[in-house]
């Protein structure tokens, strides 16, 4: 059996095996088309679409590599109003976005209460609708009482799942321990969770990658975002290269194979090192997209990155880019929640 169709049959490789397969390009035409059998015997050519609103970008965090950090004073700084989310909520229920991803910074002007009541009026609006929260690390009772609120989904990515590589890209006072806590305290809940990490961060070894591979294995998320790092000029990392699009796409593919179930995203940082970097990510086993629904006069200021792509257009034209890019590359937008196949009714 070749060392591909044992990892689609969910059999253990070694930590050798998949440092062949995360160092060579030797597989990758045969990791590709396999992922995209598997991606297709579970979801069909369905591509789901994910509404995007970045509803704050202040954040108490100062994580090496994020450009909406705390100490980077460069940043323009904004929140939206509750009527604002529920006004980016309504356009994209219009445009058929049945899921709504609420992202930010640590912001702790959302207190709990203010993100239950914007949350349970989306919840009573959009009855028919998904609500993901992208809102960082909080208490577990915080967790419980969005969930209770009506939020159904939450991403927090794991970023690294070897401590030592953890401490080089976040400042002390930030641990893996406690995102891994928090991790499942959400998947116990009750969200559907979804974890992840860049690709290509500073530091990151072949070594990294494979603990990130068996981490989210224990973890066991319903999706699973990666994106290539990309540098940021006002980050204590700005002299550092950004991650490839080669490696994001092999990785996309192993992860499909290990993960067949799982709502993978071809993501906006993808589509922001190569131009069909979406398309190539979604034959390489990605099945969602995340167009955004942010306001257009906030779009720039949300620059986790440098050039990040689609700031300047609103969510219609992005909507009808997406699905253009999404037909090109062989599938299709559906409208629906986009419930990880698993647990549908
Ligand atoms: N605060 C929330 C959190 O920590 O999950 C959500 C917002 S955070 C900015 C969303 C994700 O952006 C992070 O999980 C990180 O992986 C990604 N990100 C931040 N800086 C990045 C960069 N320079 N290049 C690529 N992705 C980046």
């Amino acid at each position: 059996m070749s060392i591909i169709s044992r990892l689609a049959a969910d059999k253990n490789l070694s930590d050798s095996e998949l440092k062949a397969l995360l160092e060579t390009n030797e597989y990758d035409d045969e990791l590709c088309e396999t992922a995209d059998i598997i991606r297709r015997t579970w979801y069909g050519a369905d591509v789901y679409i994910r509404g995007l609103i970045e509803f704050t970008n202040y954040c108490k965090n100062d994580c090496f590599y994020c450009g909406i950090r705390r100490s980077n004073k460069n940043a323009e700084r904004y929140r939206l109003s509750r009527g604002e989310i529920l006004s980016r909520c309504a356009e994209g229920y219009g445009l058929g976005f049945r899921t709504f991803v609420l992202q930010g910074g640590e912001d702790p002007y959302y207190t709990d209460e203010r993100v239950c009541r914007i949350v349970s009026e989306i919840r009573r609006k959009y009855p028919d609708c998904a609500i993901t929260l992208s809102i960082g690390e909080k208490p577990r009772e915080s967790y419980k009482a969005y969930f209770d609120a009506g939020a159904d989904r939450y991403l927090l990515r794991h970023e690294t799942a070897d401590n030592a590589h953890y401490s080089r890209l976040h400042p002390s006072g930030m641990s893996l321990e406690n995102r891994k806590r928090c991790l499942f305290d959400l998947k116990d809940i009750g969200y559907q969770v979804g974890s992840g990490f860049m690709v290509g961060s500073p530091y990151q070894t072949t070594e990294n990658l494979i603990s990130d591979l068996r981490f989210l294995k224990e973890l066991g998320p319903h999706m699973i975002g990666i994106g290539p790092y990309i540098t940021h000029k006002d980050t204590p990392f700005k002299d550092k290269k950004s991650g490839s699009l080669e490696l994001t796409l092999r990785l996309i593919s192993i992860l499909r194979l290990m993960f067949p179930t799982a709502l993978i995203p071809a993501t906006t940082a993808l589509g922001t090192i190569h131009p069909l970097g979406r398309e190539m990510g979604l034959k390489a086993g990605a099945n969602v997209v995340m167009p955004n629904l942010s306001p257009v006069s906030v779009r720039k200021k949300y620059e986790l990155y440098e050039n990040k792509i689609c700031t300047g257009e609103e969510a219609a034209e992005c909507r009808g880019c997406l699905e253009r890019r999404v037909i090109s590359a062989g599938y299709k937008i559906v409208v629906d929640r986009g419930d990880n196949v698993e647990i549908r009714d």
